[in-house]
């Protein structure tokens, strides 16, 4: 989640555009991913959730430059690993506007439209909240087939000062009205929000399509009430931090389960529990020693899905590409109908 100036959003835009058009699909790829430990290991992988407009792709990090923009290597790791599909989240108008733009630049990725729930003022900000509403729309409706859902929008009260209650639940509830018309599933986020947010799911359920709800860190009981209302389970680094995590994930059915990066944010860390089932790893360097075909340190990203998945093959016990498969006919059924 980034916020940035006009002038500096363009070139930042340009910026990234430029470093995508580099890699375009059918150019020999110039690298081939090293993984340390065992050669890469093909599942048929979709990270639903990326946050590849963040400007740690571009090497800038709290606005300081640290390395070359990288965003294309990102991409080839991604495709060597063996995912197929990635979602790059929308976060904002304006992101979901940039989210997009990226997402054309590639056959294997796509973009959600919406407004993530820290940054719902921006409904406000706008002067025309209808309108506003009226533009992530129009984004949606001209841009089928590359827009796969309505999102990032829900409930976030843990980070409150970004953006009061009432703002987040007056357009999350906006929000539906979009996933409605649209008839797209919804790219959920529910933290810390869990009642007010089933409440709304339960009153709105009927007239959307489905959704998943992402990046989730509730108990098991929560997981029983989505999964109940229909909706999909998305788990990435942040879901597999301790016992409870783990316990909840298991809960989840395997017809229910989806895997996700939420790059460049929740990799899989060393003080997480779910760390010591991890099989593959990369070479890394940190930021300000950046180097070609080396991960950057503390920044995730899409090809770490095999993290993700590595670690619910274990603790669910079930056999890693039965696993595979099975997450991504989910995606599939829900996403590409
Ligand atoms: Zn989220």
């Amino acid at each position: 989640m980034t916020v940035t100036g006009d002038s500096s959003r363009d070139n930042y835009r340009e910026g990234l555009l430029e470093e995508c058009r580099e890699h375009l699909p059918n150019q020999p790829r110039p690298h081939i991913l090293q993984l340390e430990g065992g050669s890469p290991r093909h599942h048929h992988l979709e990270d639903i959730g990326a946050n590849l407009t963040d400007p740690m792709y571009k090497g800038l990090y709290h606005g300081n430059q640290k390395h070359i923009a990288d965003l294309g290597d990102v991409l080839n790791r991604a495709w060597d690993i063996g995912l197929k599909k990635i979602f790059i989240t929308g976060g904002s108008l304006d992101d979901s506007k940039i989210a997009l733009d990226l997402a054309k630049t590639h056959d294997q990725l796509f973009s959600t439209v919406g407004c993530h729930p820290t940054r719902c003022l921006d409904f406000e900000a706008s002067d025309d909240p209808e309108q506003y509403l009226h533009d992530l729309q129009s984004l949606a409706d001209e841009n089928k087939g590359k827009v796969i859902a309505i999102g990032e929008c829900g409930l976030d009260y843990d980070r409150l000062q970004f953006c009061p209650k009432e703002t987040q639940l007056q357009y999350f509830e906006r929000q539906f009205s979009l996933a409605e018309a649209t008839q797209l599933p919804m790219f959920l986020h529910s933290r810390n929000a869990a009642s007010d947010f089933s409440r709304l799911m339960n009153q709105y359920r009927d007239r959307i399509r489905g959704g998943v709800v992402h990046s989730f860190t509730g108990s098991a009981e929560e997981a029983k009430e989505l999964v109940d209302l229909g909706l999909y389970i998305g788990i990435n680094g942040c879901s597999l931090k301790t016992e409870e995590n783990l316990e909840a994930m298991c809960s989840v059915p395997t017809d229910r389960l989806m895997i996700e990066t939420d790059a460049p944010w929740c990799e899989v860390r060393p003080t997480h529990v779910g760390h010591k089932y991890l099989m593959t790893s990369f070479p890394m360097r940190k930021k300000d020693r950046w180097e070609k075909d080396h991960m950057v340190k503390a920044r995730n990203e899409p090809a770490c899905i095999i993290h993700v998945l590595e670690i619910l093959s274990a603790v669910r016990d079930e056999d890693i590409s039965d696993l595979a498969d099975a997450i991504y006919e989910n995606t599939s059924r829900l996403f590409f109908p």
